[in-house]
């Protein structure tokens, strides 16, 4: 890959924090950037880390996952089959305003002469919270504190406290807002106009009010997407605790509504207002139906009092933490920076998944509408294996909603002339969103990665149930599509024509090895899998059989296909051809100024790379990661060494695994320098689109880098196998994994390792190749070989 440079923000701007993110002093320089650092989210709303006052603002947005409206794709020059439909992720109404006057002047950060100033974001407790001193235009100081929370427990609520004290009597006016930006056409800062992972803008109104109300303290909004048909309903409530004499204003209005306080302020006596918002959204009942939960859920949060929040969304971290925490002792990069941007990463694959319930995970989580809002492969390949090893109930919805799809999926299969299903490369509502099929649908690969996916999770978490009741389903449809979709060709070899691999730089080939060797493995799994069901669960089997018309033919079928499949190795060089003529390509000149501006796709035609031998992102040394157990040490060497001079690492998703794979080799420094790539991709805006969003793959990514990569994690064939690769640079790495219902806590470090099984039954664990059983409460202590060099 390209050097990048990674520089992280200054010192005196942003102070390192291992639990927290600290805005000393807010610059428009890093203004974007922080509205993404800072924003908070449940997996199911999120909210961008604007301030308080909702100026400045250089990409606000408020996110519901999935509430999306849908737009017709129009393509220039048509052809049968192509998607039709454009889905994309709605900029709802927000809730998180409240503007301050002091003496009739407005507080803004911008323009305020404020004495002492810090917004941090507390990872442990989940609240973004600000504070600054204020020295007001006619001289007087107010202090105001604010806490911004998206709650984890109430999955649809978010709340602001705000309170301000005055060292003089002044009026005091709190304006609380909500404030609709659907139907501006907001456009992303920062990102060029022609980026394509920007989110589209629809021009036009895009909710339709539907209930626009005001009672007393308590703003009431309902809405419906033009398109789409989807319902939204919001209310607020405002909670005052003010001793001095104040007055309650309002109105409602469907772009923009508001409650205003006005109170004469006494010295020293707090103004407190606190605003709890709940946000709901349907596909199927009406706005006013939502607008009643909203009513309730309000009452509820607001009987409760803000401190009650406080105290549940700790208790879900501390939940969170205790599985997920990864600690790490860098002697390279300032320690606490590092330890923080671990804690990040992982703070937002919290906020990304802990309540997306009935929904995926779009590329941005949360925090910005880039990609539109869509669910990728993503999923399936970067966020479900942190989710199986520290939350694997929330890994089990993930694929219990893509399941869902599976009706759309089949249909999709049809207008390819394919049998059993076919997953849309980008979607919400599990329509196929991608226009551009060449990098889109072509990704037939997504099958197999969800087929992947399922096995992991379920040796992982050891749920043959979920495979049973919900995987096999998917492995019978993944399945048949590969059958389907290759054919045997005259050298007896089951090859697969007319792809798109995970390098996005290279398109619709012949043989593409990522694609070949993971069908490979959908087709193998599905077959063991059910016939693993039909020894143990006969009537389960018999119940699919009629279900899916399933003839028990069709599993010799798939073992034919597997045992046939082509994967062509090129015997000059040893390596696996990226696909059928890659390696006749040109190759792309990196050390060429001209040719070396990154990312390639906003500076190229995608022809322009097609035909040379580039890649975006990892593609054959994806698939030594994710099929590790099929090649020997040697053979990843010799495929990293020729393909990882020529990965631009343009899309986010490559360096993680590029460093697990480096990890392997014994190439320590690229392995760290792919480790920093990945951690610090949005703090140190690495990829310059940071405002955009949070890349929640390059997150979990940096969790997998330093797990499978330094921690060498493994879990093929259901085996826990850890073969520890702990780099000089670092002094120690702990971390843990649940695995198969038991908690298991791990220290890495150059003396000594450390494996401590918190609970549950016995676990076998094989490490450094000895097997090891491991008992409650035992910790089995291991002399460690020192820094990892290499095998
Ligand atoms: C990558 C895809 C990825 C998508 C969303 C693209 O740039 O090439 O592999 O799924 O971004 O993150």
């Amino acid at each position: 890959m390209p050097e990048r440079r990674i520089v992280v923000p200054p010192e005196h701007l942003f102070p390192a924090d291992e639990w927290g993110i600290v805005e000393a002093r807010w610059t428009p320089t890093y203004a974007a950037r922080a509205e993404t650092a800072l924003a908070l989210s449940n997996g199911y709303l999120g909210v961008r880390g604007i301030p308080d006052e909702g100026r400045p603002v250089l990409a606000p947005g408020v996110f519901i996952n999935g509430f999306h409206e849908t737009w017709p794709i129009i393509h220039a020059e048509d052809a049968y089959g192509l998607a039709r439909v454009g889905q994309t992720i709605v900029n709802v109404p927000d809730a998180s305003i409240i503007e301050l006057f002091v003496d009739d002047e407005p507080l803004s950060v911008l323009t305020a002469r404020t004495a002492e100033y810090c917004r941090r974001l507390d990872m442990r407790r989940g609240v973004l919270e600000r504070e600054l001193l204020w020295a007001t235009p006619s001289g007087k100081h107010a202090r105001v504190r604010s806490t911004r929370m998206v709650s984890f427990e109430h999955r649809h609520v978010l709340a602001v406290s705000y309170e301000v004290t005055l060292d003089r009597p002044a009026p005091v006016v709190l304006r609380s807002r909500v404030v609709n930006r659907a139907n501006a056409g907001h456009q992303a800062s920062g990102a060029a106009m022609n980026d394509p992972r920007i989110a589209r803008r629809l021009g036009r109104r895009v909710l339709e009010p539907r209930v626009v109300e005001r009672h007393g303290q308590r703003l009431v909004l309902g809405y419906r997407t033009v398109e789409s048909a989807m319902t939204l309903g919001i209310v607020v409530e405002h909670v005052l605790d003010v001793a001095s004499p104040h007055e309650v204003s309002g109105t409602a209005d469907a772009d923009a509504s508001e409650v205003v306080v006005t109170v004469d302020a006494q010295p020293g006596v707090p103004v407190r207002l606190v605003k709890y918002a709940a946000y709901q959204t349907s596909r199927t009942v009406d706005a006013g139906e939502l607008v009643a939960r909203c009513h309730r859920t309000v009452d509820r949060v607001a009987a409760a009092g803000f401190e009650a929040l406080l105290a549940t969304q700790r208790g879900c971290l501390d939940r969170f933490w205790d599985r997920a925490d990864v600690t790490i002792e860098d002697t390279v990069r300032h320690p606490v920076r590092m330890q923080q941007a671990v804690r990040w990463n992982l703070f937002h694959l919290a906020q990304a998944t802990w309540r997306a319930e009935g929904s995926g995970v779009p590329a941005k989580g949360l925090t910005g509408d880039a990609y539109d809002g869509h669910y990728f492969w993503d999923t399936e390949t970067w966020v479900l294996p942190f989710l199986d090893y520290t939350q694997p109930r929330i890994a089990r919805n993930l694929l219990r909603f893509r399941h869902g799809m599976l009706a759309k999926a089949r249909a999709r299969a049809r207008d390819l002339d394919l049998r059993g299903a076919l997953f849309p490369w980008r979607t919400i509502a599990g329509d196929e969103a991608s226009a551009y099929h060449l990098a889109g649908t072509a990704q037939f690969h997504l099958n197999a990665d969800i087929a992947y996916a399922i096995r992991r999770y379920v040796d992982v978490r050891g749920d043959t149930r979920f495979l049973e009741e919900t995987g096999a389903e998917i492995l019978v449809e993944t399945a048949r599509m590969w059958v389907d979709l290759g054919f045997y060709g005259h050298d007896g070899c089951f090859h697969i024509h007319g792809v798109t691999g995970p390098d996005e730089y290279t398109a619709m080939v012949d043989d593409n090895a990522y694609t070949n060797l993971m069908a490979r493995l959908n087709l193998r799994y599905a077959a063991a899998s059910l016939r693993r069901l039909r020894a143990e669960r006969p009537t389960a089997f018999a119940g699919l059989t009629v279900e899916l018309a399933l003839d028990p033919s069709e599993l010799d079928e798939w073992d034919r296909a597997a045992a046939h499949m082509h994967v062509p190795v090129d015997p000059d060089r040893g390596i696996i051809p990226q696909d059928a003529t890659f390696l006749t390509h040109e190759r792309w000149d990196m050390s060429d100024p001209a040719a070396a501006q990154f990312p390639l796709l906003l500076h190229h035609h995608p022809l322009t790379m097609y035909r040379r031998q580039v890649l975006k992102q990892a593609d054959v040394v994806m698939a030594m990661f994710l099929l590790g157990n099929e090649f020997e040490v040697e053979q990843k060497r010799r495929n990293f060494e020729y393909y990882d001079p020529i990965t631009t690492g343009d899309s986010s998703l490559s360096a993680s695994i590029q460093s697990i794979v480096a990890s392997e080799i014994g190439a320590t420094d690229a392995a760290c320098g792919y480790l920093d790539f990945a951690l610090l991709m949005d703090l140190a805006d690495v990829s310059g689109n940071a405002s955009d969003g949070v890349h929640i793959a390059s997150a979990a990514g940096g969790w997998m880098a330093l797990v499978f990569g330094f921690g060498g994690v493994r879990d093929f064939d259901g085996e826990l196998t850890i073969d520890p690769r702990l780099p000089a640079r670092f002094r120690s790495l702990a971390f843990s994994l649940r695995f198969q219902d038991r908690q298991l806590r791990i220290r890495i470090d150059h003396d000594e390792e450390h494996y401590l099984l918190d609970d549950g039954a016995p676990l076998d664990v094989t490490i450094r190749g000895r097997r090891h059983r491991l008992t409650t409460g035992d910790a089995l202590r291991l002399s460690a070989v020192g820094a990892w060099e290499g095998p």
